[in-house]
Order: structure tokens, then sequence, then C-alpha cells
């Protein structure tokens, strides 16, 4: 029966979960219960279970446990419970595209989108799992024989960010079981739901107990505790370069290797040459998707001068046209901001740019539906004072600024301590490679503003992290090579 005061009210009910999911058990938990908001409501969505640093500990012992069976499964056998997992993921789709929009806002296509972009990373790493080749290495001395073995690392830490609830947990969760390595992961605690559902479909999945464990708690006391367990090998991490850079500093204490996709600045360029109409087209859906609160999403668009005007005015009556609403109404393009910080930061941002002599061309105001809704907006005149020119903006603003010639484009945009995507579009294919060579990003697109697909590498240079995920790269990231010397022979 149908509870009408359900608002998830999905097909499927046993996949919303509220409590750790360690060693194959839900536990009950022990640290204070953490609530869970609908952003585009404010209405509560319950409450899940925590554990306090000691449990953790625990789970972290369950995942050392299950570790040795684990990695001694035929790369086959884990490969096929990791297809099976994608296979449930695709089946319950709708399910987790649902509980995706209720607690992270995110339009529902777009939470759809996400779910089935996070499955990607199950199957490719599912197939990459039977292709972690060693080596036989010519040997320097006579008798020996020196080969090299590629195995997993061990446990793994995985920390993961609100704004991708599900493909953030599946782009670590999936390389590193495919690795033979066990994780225990530590969502965000504004979209518990979704990895607690991910972990309900890796139980289905036959997913052996401890290999997979999910946990909620105090988030620095769960750090902590990550950088201080000697089993835990590796840290995975997606989020603020804030928290990166802490976590970094942890890592030193054991050694621990350490993956880290952590804030952008992307700037988004528009040369004299590029298609109009397609540049309008990729700056909507680069700066807009997700309420731009993505770590690729464009933060500073430049257009030579001779376009500027037109680019500046098509643009912005396209921002005003989207439909800002709740994400789970159809016709809705974008949701609310995730929560409350999110909308006073957002807040900040067009004062101190209004302050600094900016125009507003459009938006710059909360919403008429109020709640966590911010207008999209567009801002010019903003120069280098501003902090929205410097800082990750993490929302539906964007600024607009002419330039002159290809050198002043490329050294603005470089103009920034991060360094993970970057947009341009252009016909002319000498400067193609030019500007893609001058961009000091983990990624440049070009002519499109899609840029992640689990065949790619994704990451970034300078403070946007550390290491790349996806693409038959990203299990690296659990591998450990062992060099074995063999004499005598
Ligand atoms: P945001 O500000 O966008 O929430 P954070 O970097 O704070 O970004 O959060 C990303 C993830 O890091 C979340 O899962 C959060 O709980 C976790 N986190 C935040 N602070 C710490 C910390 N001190 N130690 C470990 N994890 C943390």
């Amino acid at each position: 029966m149908t509870d009408i005061n359900d608002p998830f009210a999905l097909q499927d009910p046993l996949l919303l979960r509220r409590q750790p999911w360690v060693n194959g058990q839900w536990l009950t938990g022990d640290g204070p219960p953490l609530s869970v908001t609908n952003p585009a409501t404010g209405a509560s969505l319950g409450e899940v279970e925590t554990l306090t640093a000691a449990a953790a500990e625990h789970a972290i012992d369950s995942a050392e446990a299950a570790l040795p069976a684990w990695k001694a499964l035929p790369a086959r056998e884990r490969a096929a419970r990791l297809e099976r997992w994608h296979a449930l993921i695709l089946q319950h789709s709708d399910d987790l595209a649902r509980i995706m929009t209720l607690e992270q806002g995110k339009p529902l296509a777009e939470a759809r989108g996400e779910v089935l972009f996070g499955a990607t990373f199950a199957k490719w790493f599912a197939e990459e799992a039977r292709r972690i080749y060693g080596e036989i290495i010519p040997p320097p001395r006579r008798g020996q024989r020196l080969l090299v073995f590629r195995e997993a690392i061990g446990v793994c830490a995985a920390i993961t960010p609100w704004n991708f609830p599900s493909a953030m947990i599946m782009r670590k969760a999936a390389p590193a079981l495919a690795a033979g390595c066990t994780v225990v992961l530590k969502p965000a605690e504004a979209t518990p739901f979704s990895a607690l559902a991910l972990a309900e479909l890796a139980r289905r999945a036959a997913i052996a107990p401890g290999v997979f464990n999910v946990i909620l708690g105090d988030p620095p006391a769960i750090g902590k505790t990550f950088a201080a367990h000697p089993a835990i090998r590796k840290i995975s991490f997606t989020g603020s370069t804030r928290t990166g850079r802490l976590l970094l500093a942890r890592a030193a204490e054991q050694v621990q290797k350490i993956t880290l996709e952590l804030g952008g600045n992307a700037p988004f360029i528009v040369f004299e040459d590029a298609d109009l109409d397609d540049a309008i087209d990729g700056a909507v859906t680069a700066k807009f998707g997700n309420a731009g609160q993505i770590c690729t999403a464009v933060n500073r668009i430049f257009v030579h001068e001779t376009l500027f005007a037109r680019f500046t005015e098509r643009f912005a009556a396209r921002a005003a046209a989207l439909r800002v609403g709740n994400g789970l109404d159809p016709d809705t393009d974008i949701g609310p901001l995730n929560n409350s910080a999110a909308l006073s930061r957002i807040t900040g941002l067009v004062a101190d740019a209004r302050a600094n002599g900016a125009k507003i061309v459009t938006g710059g105001q909360p919403h008429k539906l109020g709640g966590l809704f911010f207008e999209p907006t567009v801002i010019t005149q903003a120069g280098p004072q501003t902090r929205i020119w410097r800082e990750e903006i993490f929302g539906p603003l964007v600024t607009i600024q002419p330039f002159r010639d290809d050198a002043e484009a490329l050294k603005q945009a470089n103009a920034t301590e991060y360094g993970l995507a970057s947009y341009f579009y252009t016909r002319d294919f000498a400067r193609l490679f030019r500007i893609a060579e001058g961009l000091q990003f983990g990624m440049v697109a070009v002519n499109t503003p899609i840029i992640t697909s689990e065949s790619a590498p994704f990451g970034g240079t300078k403070v946007s992290g550390i290491g790349r995920e996806g693409s038959r790269h990203g299990i690296e990231n659990y591998l450990e090579l062992k060099t074995v010397w063999i004499g005598g022979i």
C-alpha cells in the first residue's frame, strides 16, 4: 500500500535504507542521527543512523578481513559481480533518480542521467578487471628472471560529495572493487540515501560482506579514523579543495596513497571564428547543469570583442528563460541550491561583484519561489578584484568578459589557482591545437560542453587535485606494483 506521506514513493521501497552498511549488515548506529532535508521544499526526508569513530574503525576492520578472499577471486568473478551491480542499477534507475532528486534537488532527468552515468563505471571497470596485466622484464643478470605483479593496494577509503551522490561513488568503488580492493565509503551527509541504495544493490549483486561498506558520521572524526587506521592504504576523495588539503596532510601520517578531485574555476572561451549558436548552447549546458553545482561548471566566459555584445545578449536571454523549480516537476530546468550555506555564499558573491562595479545583466536575486532557489545570473564587468572571478562559484552565476586576442584570452583563462576543466569554441584547427596545448587544465573541451565519460580520464592540475579517475588509468589508483626477482634459474 502506498503511504501518501512517503515522499519517496519508490517502486521498490527496500532501496530506502537508513542504516550504515557494514560487513554485510545494516548496523544500528551508535552516533547522533543525521537528518536529511529535501532542498526543494525544506521538508524532512527523515533520519539516517550514524557511527562514532570507534564503530567506523570496526567497519575498516571488516573491510580488512574481507580483503584476502575478494582479492583472491579470479578477476572474471569480481567482474561478474560488478556486471550484476551495473544491471541492478539500470533496473532500478527510476527509483534511484527519484531518491537523488529528493535529497539533492537536481531535475529528475539529470538525476536519471547521473545514475546511468554512474553505472557505466561498474561496467567499464568490470571489463578492466580482466586486463590487469603484469610484466616480464628481460633480466639484467644471468640466471635471473624479473617479473612485475600488479596487485590490489588494500583497503580503500572513499569520501564523496553531495553534488553527484551516485556517480562519484561509482567512479571510486567500481575500479577499487575491480582491482581486488575492499572499500569503506563515507558519502556526503546531505545525500546518504543514494549511497545506501547503491549498497542495497551491491548486496543483491552478491558483493561479499565487508567488501563494500557505507558509513555515516562526523566527517572530521571519520576522516581522522581513515588516516589513522593502518589497514587503509588508499584514500580517494572528491570535494572541496579546503577538505582535500586537509586529507592530503593527514594521509602523510601513514603515507597513504591519495587521489583528489577538488574544485575548479573553468574558463569558457569563444573565439571570433566560433559557431556562435553552438557556443551559446554549450555555455548554457556547461554552466547551468545541476544549478551550476559542478566542479567542471563554467565560472568565467571570455568572448572575443567582436562577438561579445551578441553573445551576452543571447546567452542572458537563454539564462533568463530557464525554468527554476522543484526537480520532480518535469518542466524544471534548474532545481534549488542544495543547502542554505550555498545560498548565502552565492548571495555574497553577487553582492561583492555589485560592490566592485560589476553589472548584473540578468538575475542576481534569490528566486521568487523562495527557499533555496536562486535566479540564473549573468554578470559582466567583473574584474579580477571580484570574488566571483577568483573563487569557485558552484551555483547558477557566471561572468562574461571581452578579450582582444588569443594571448590575452589564454592568459586570463590560466590566471587561476585551479586547473580542472576548460572549454573553448573555434573552427580554426591551428588555434585548436595552440589553445588546447596552452590551457593549464586537466581537461579541455573544444566545441562541446560535455567532458565526462567512463572511458576518459577525469581530473585536474594545480589545486584541482591529484590523479585521474575513469578510463583505463582509473584502475591504477587501486593497484600497486610488486617487483619479483627470481634467481638460481
Ligand atoms: P562541500 O563544502 O561542498 O560540502 P566538502 O569538501 O566539505 O565539500 O565535502 C565533501 C565530502 O567531504 C563530504 O562527504 C564531507 O562530509 C566530507 N568532509 C568534510 N570535511 C571533512 C573532514 N574534515 N574530514 C573528512 N571528510 C570531510
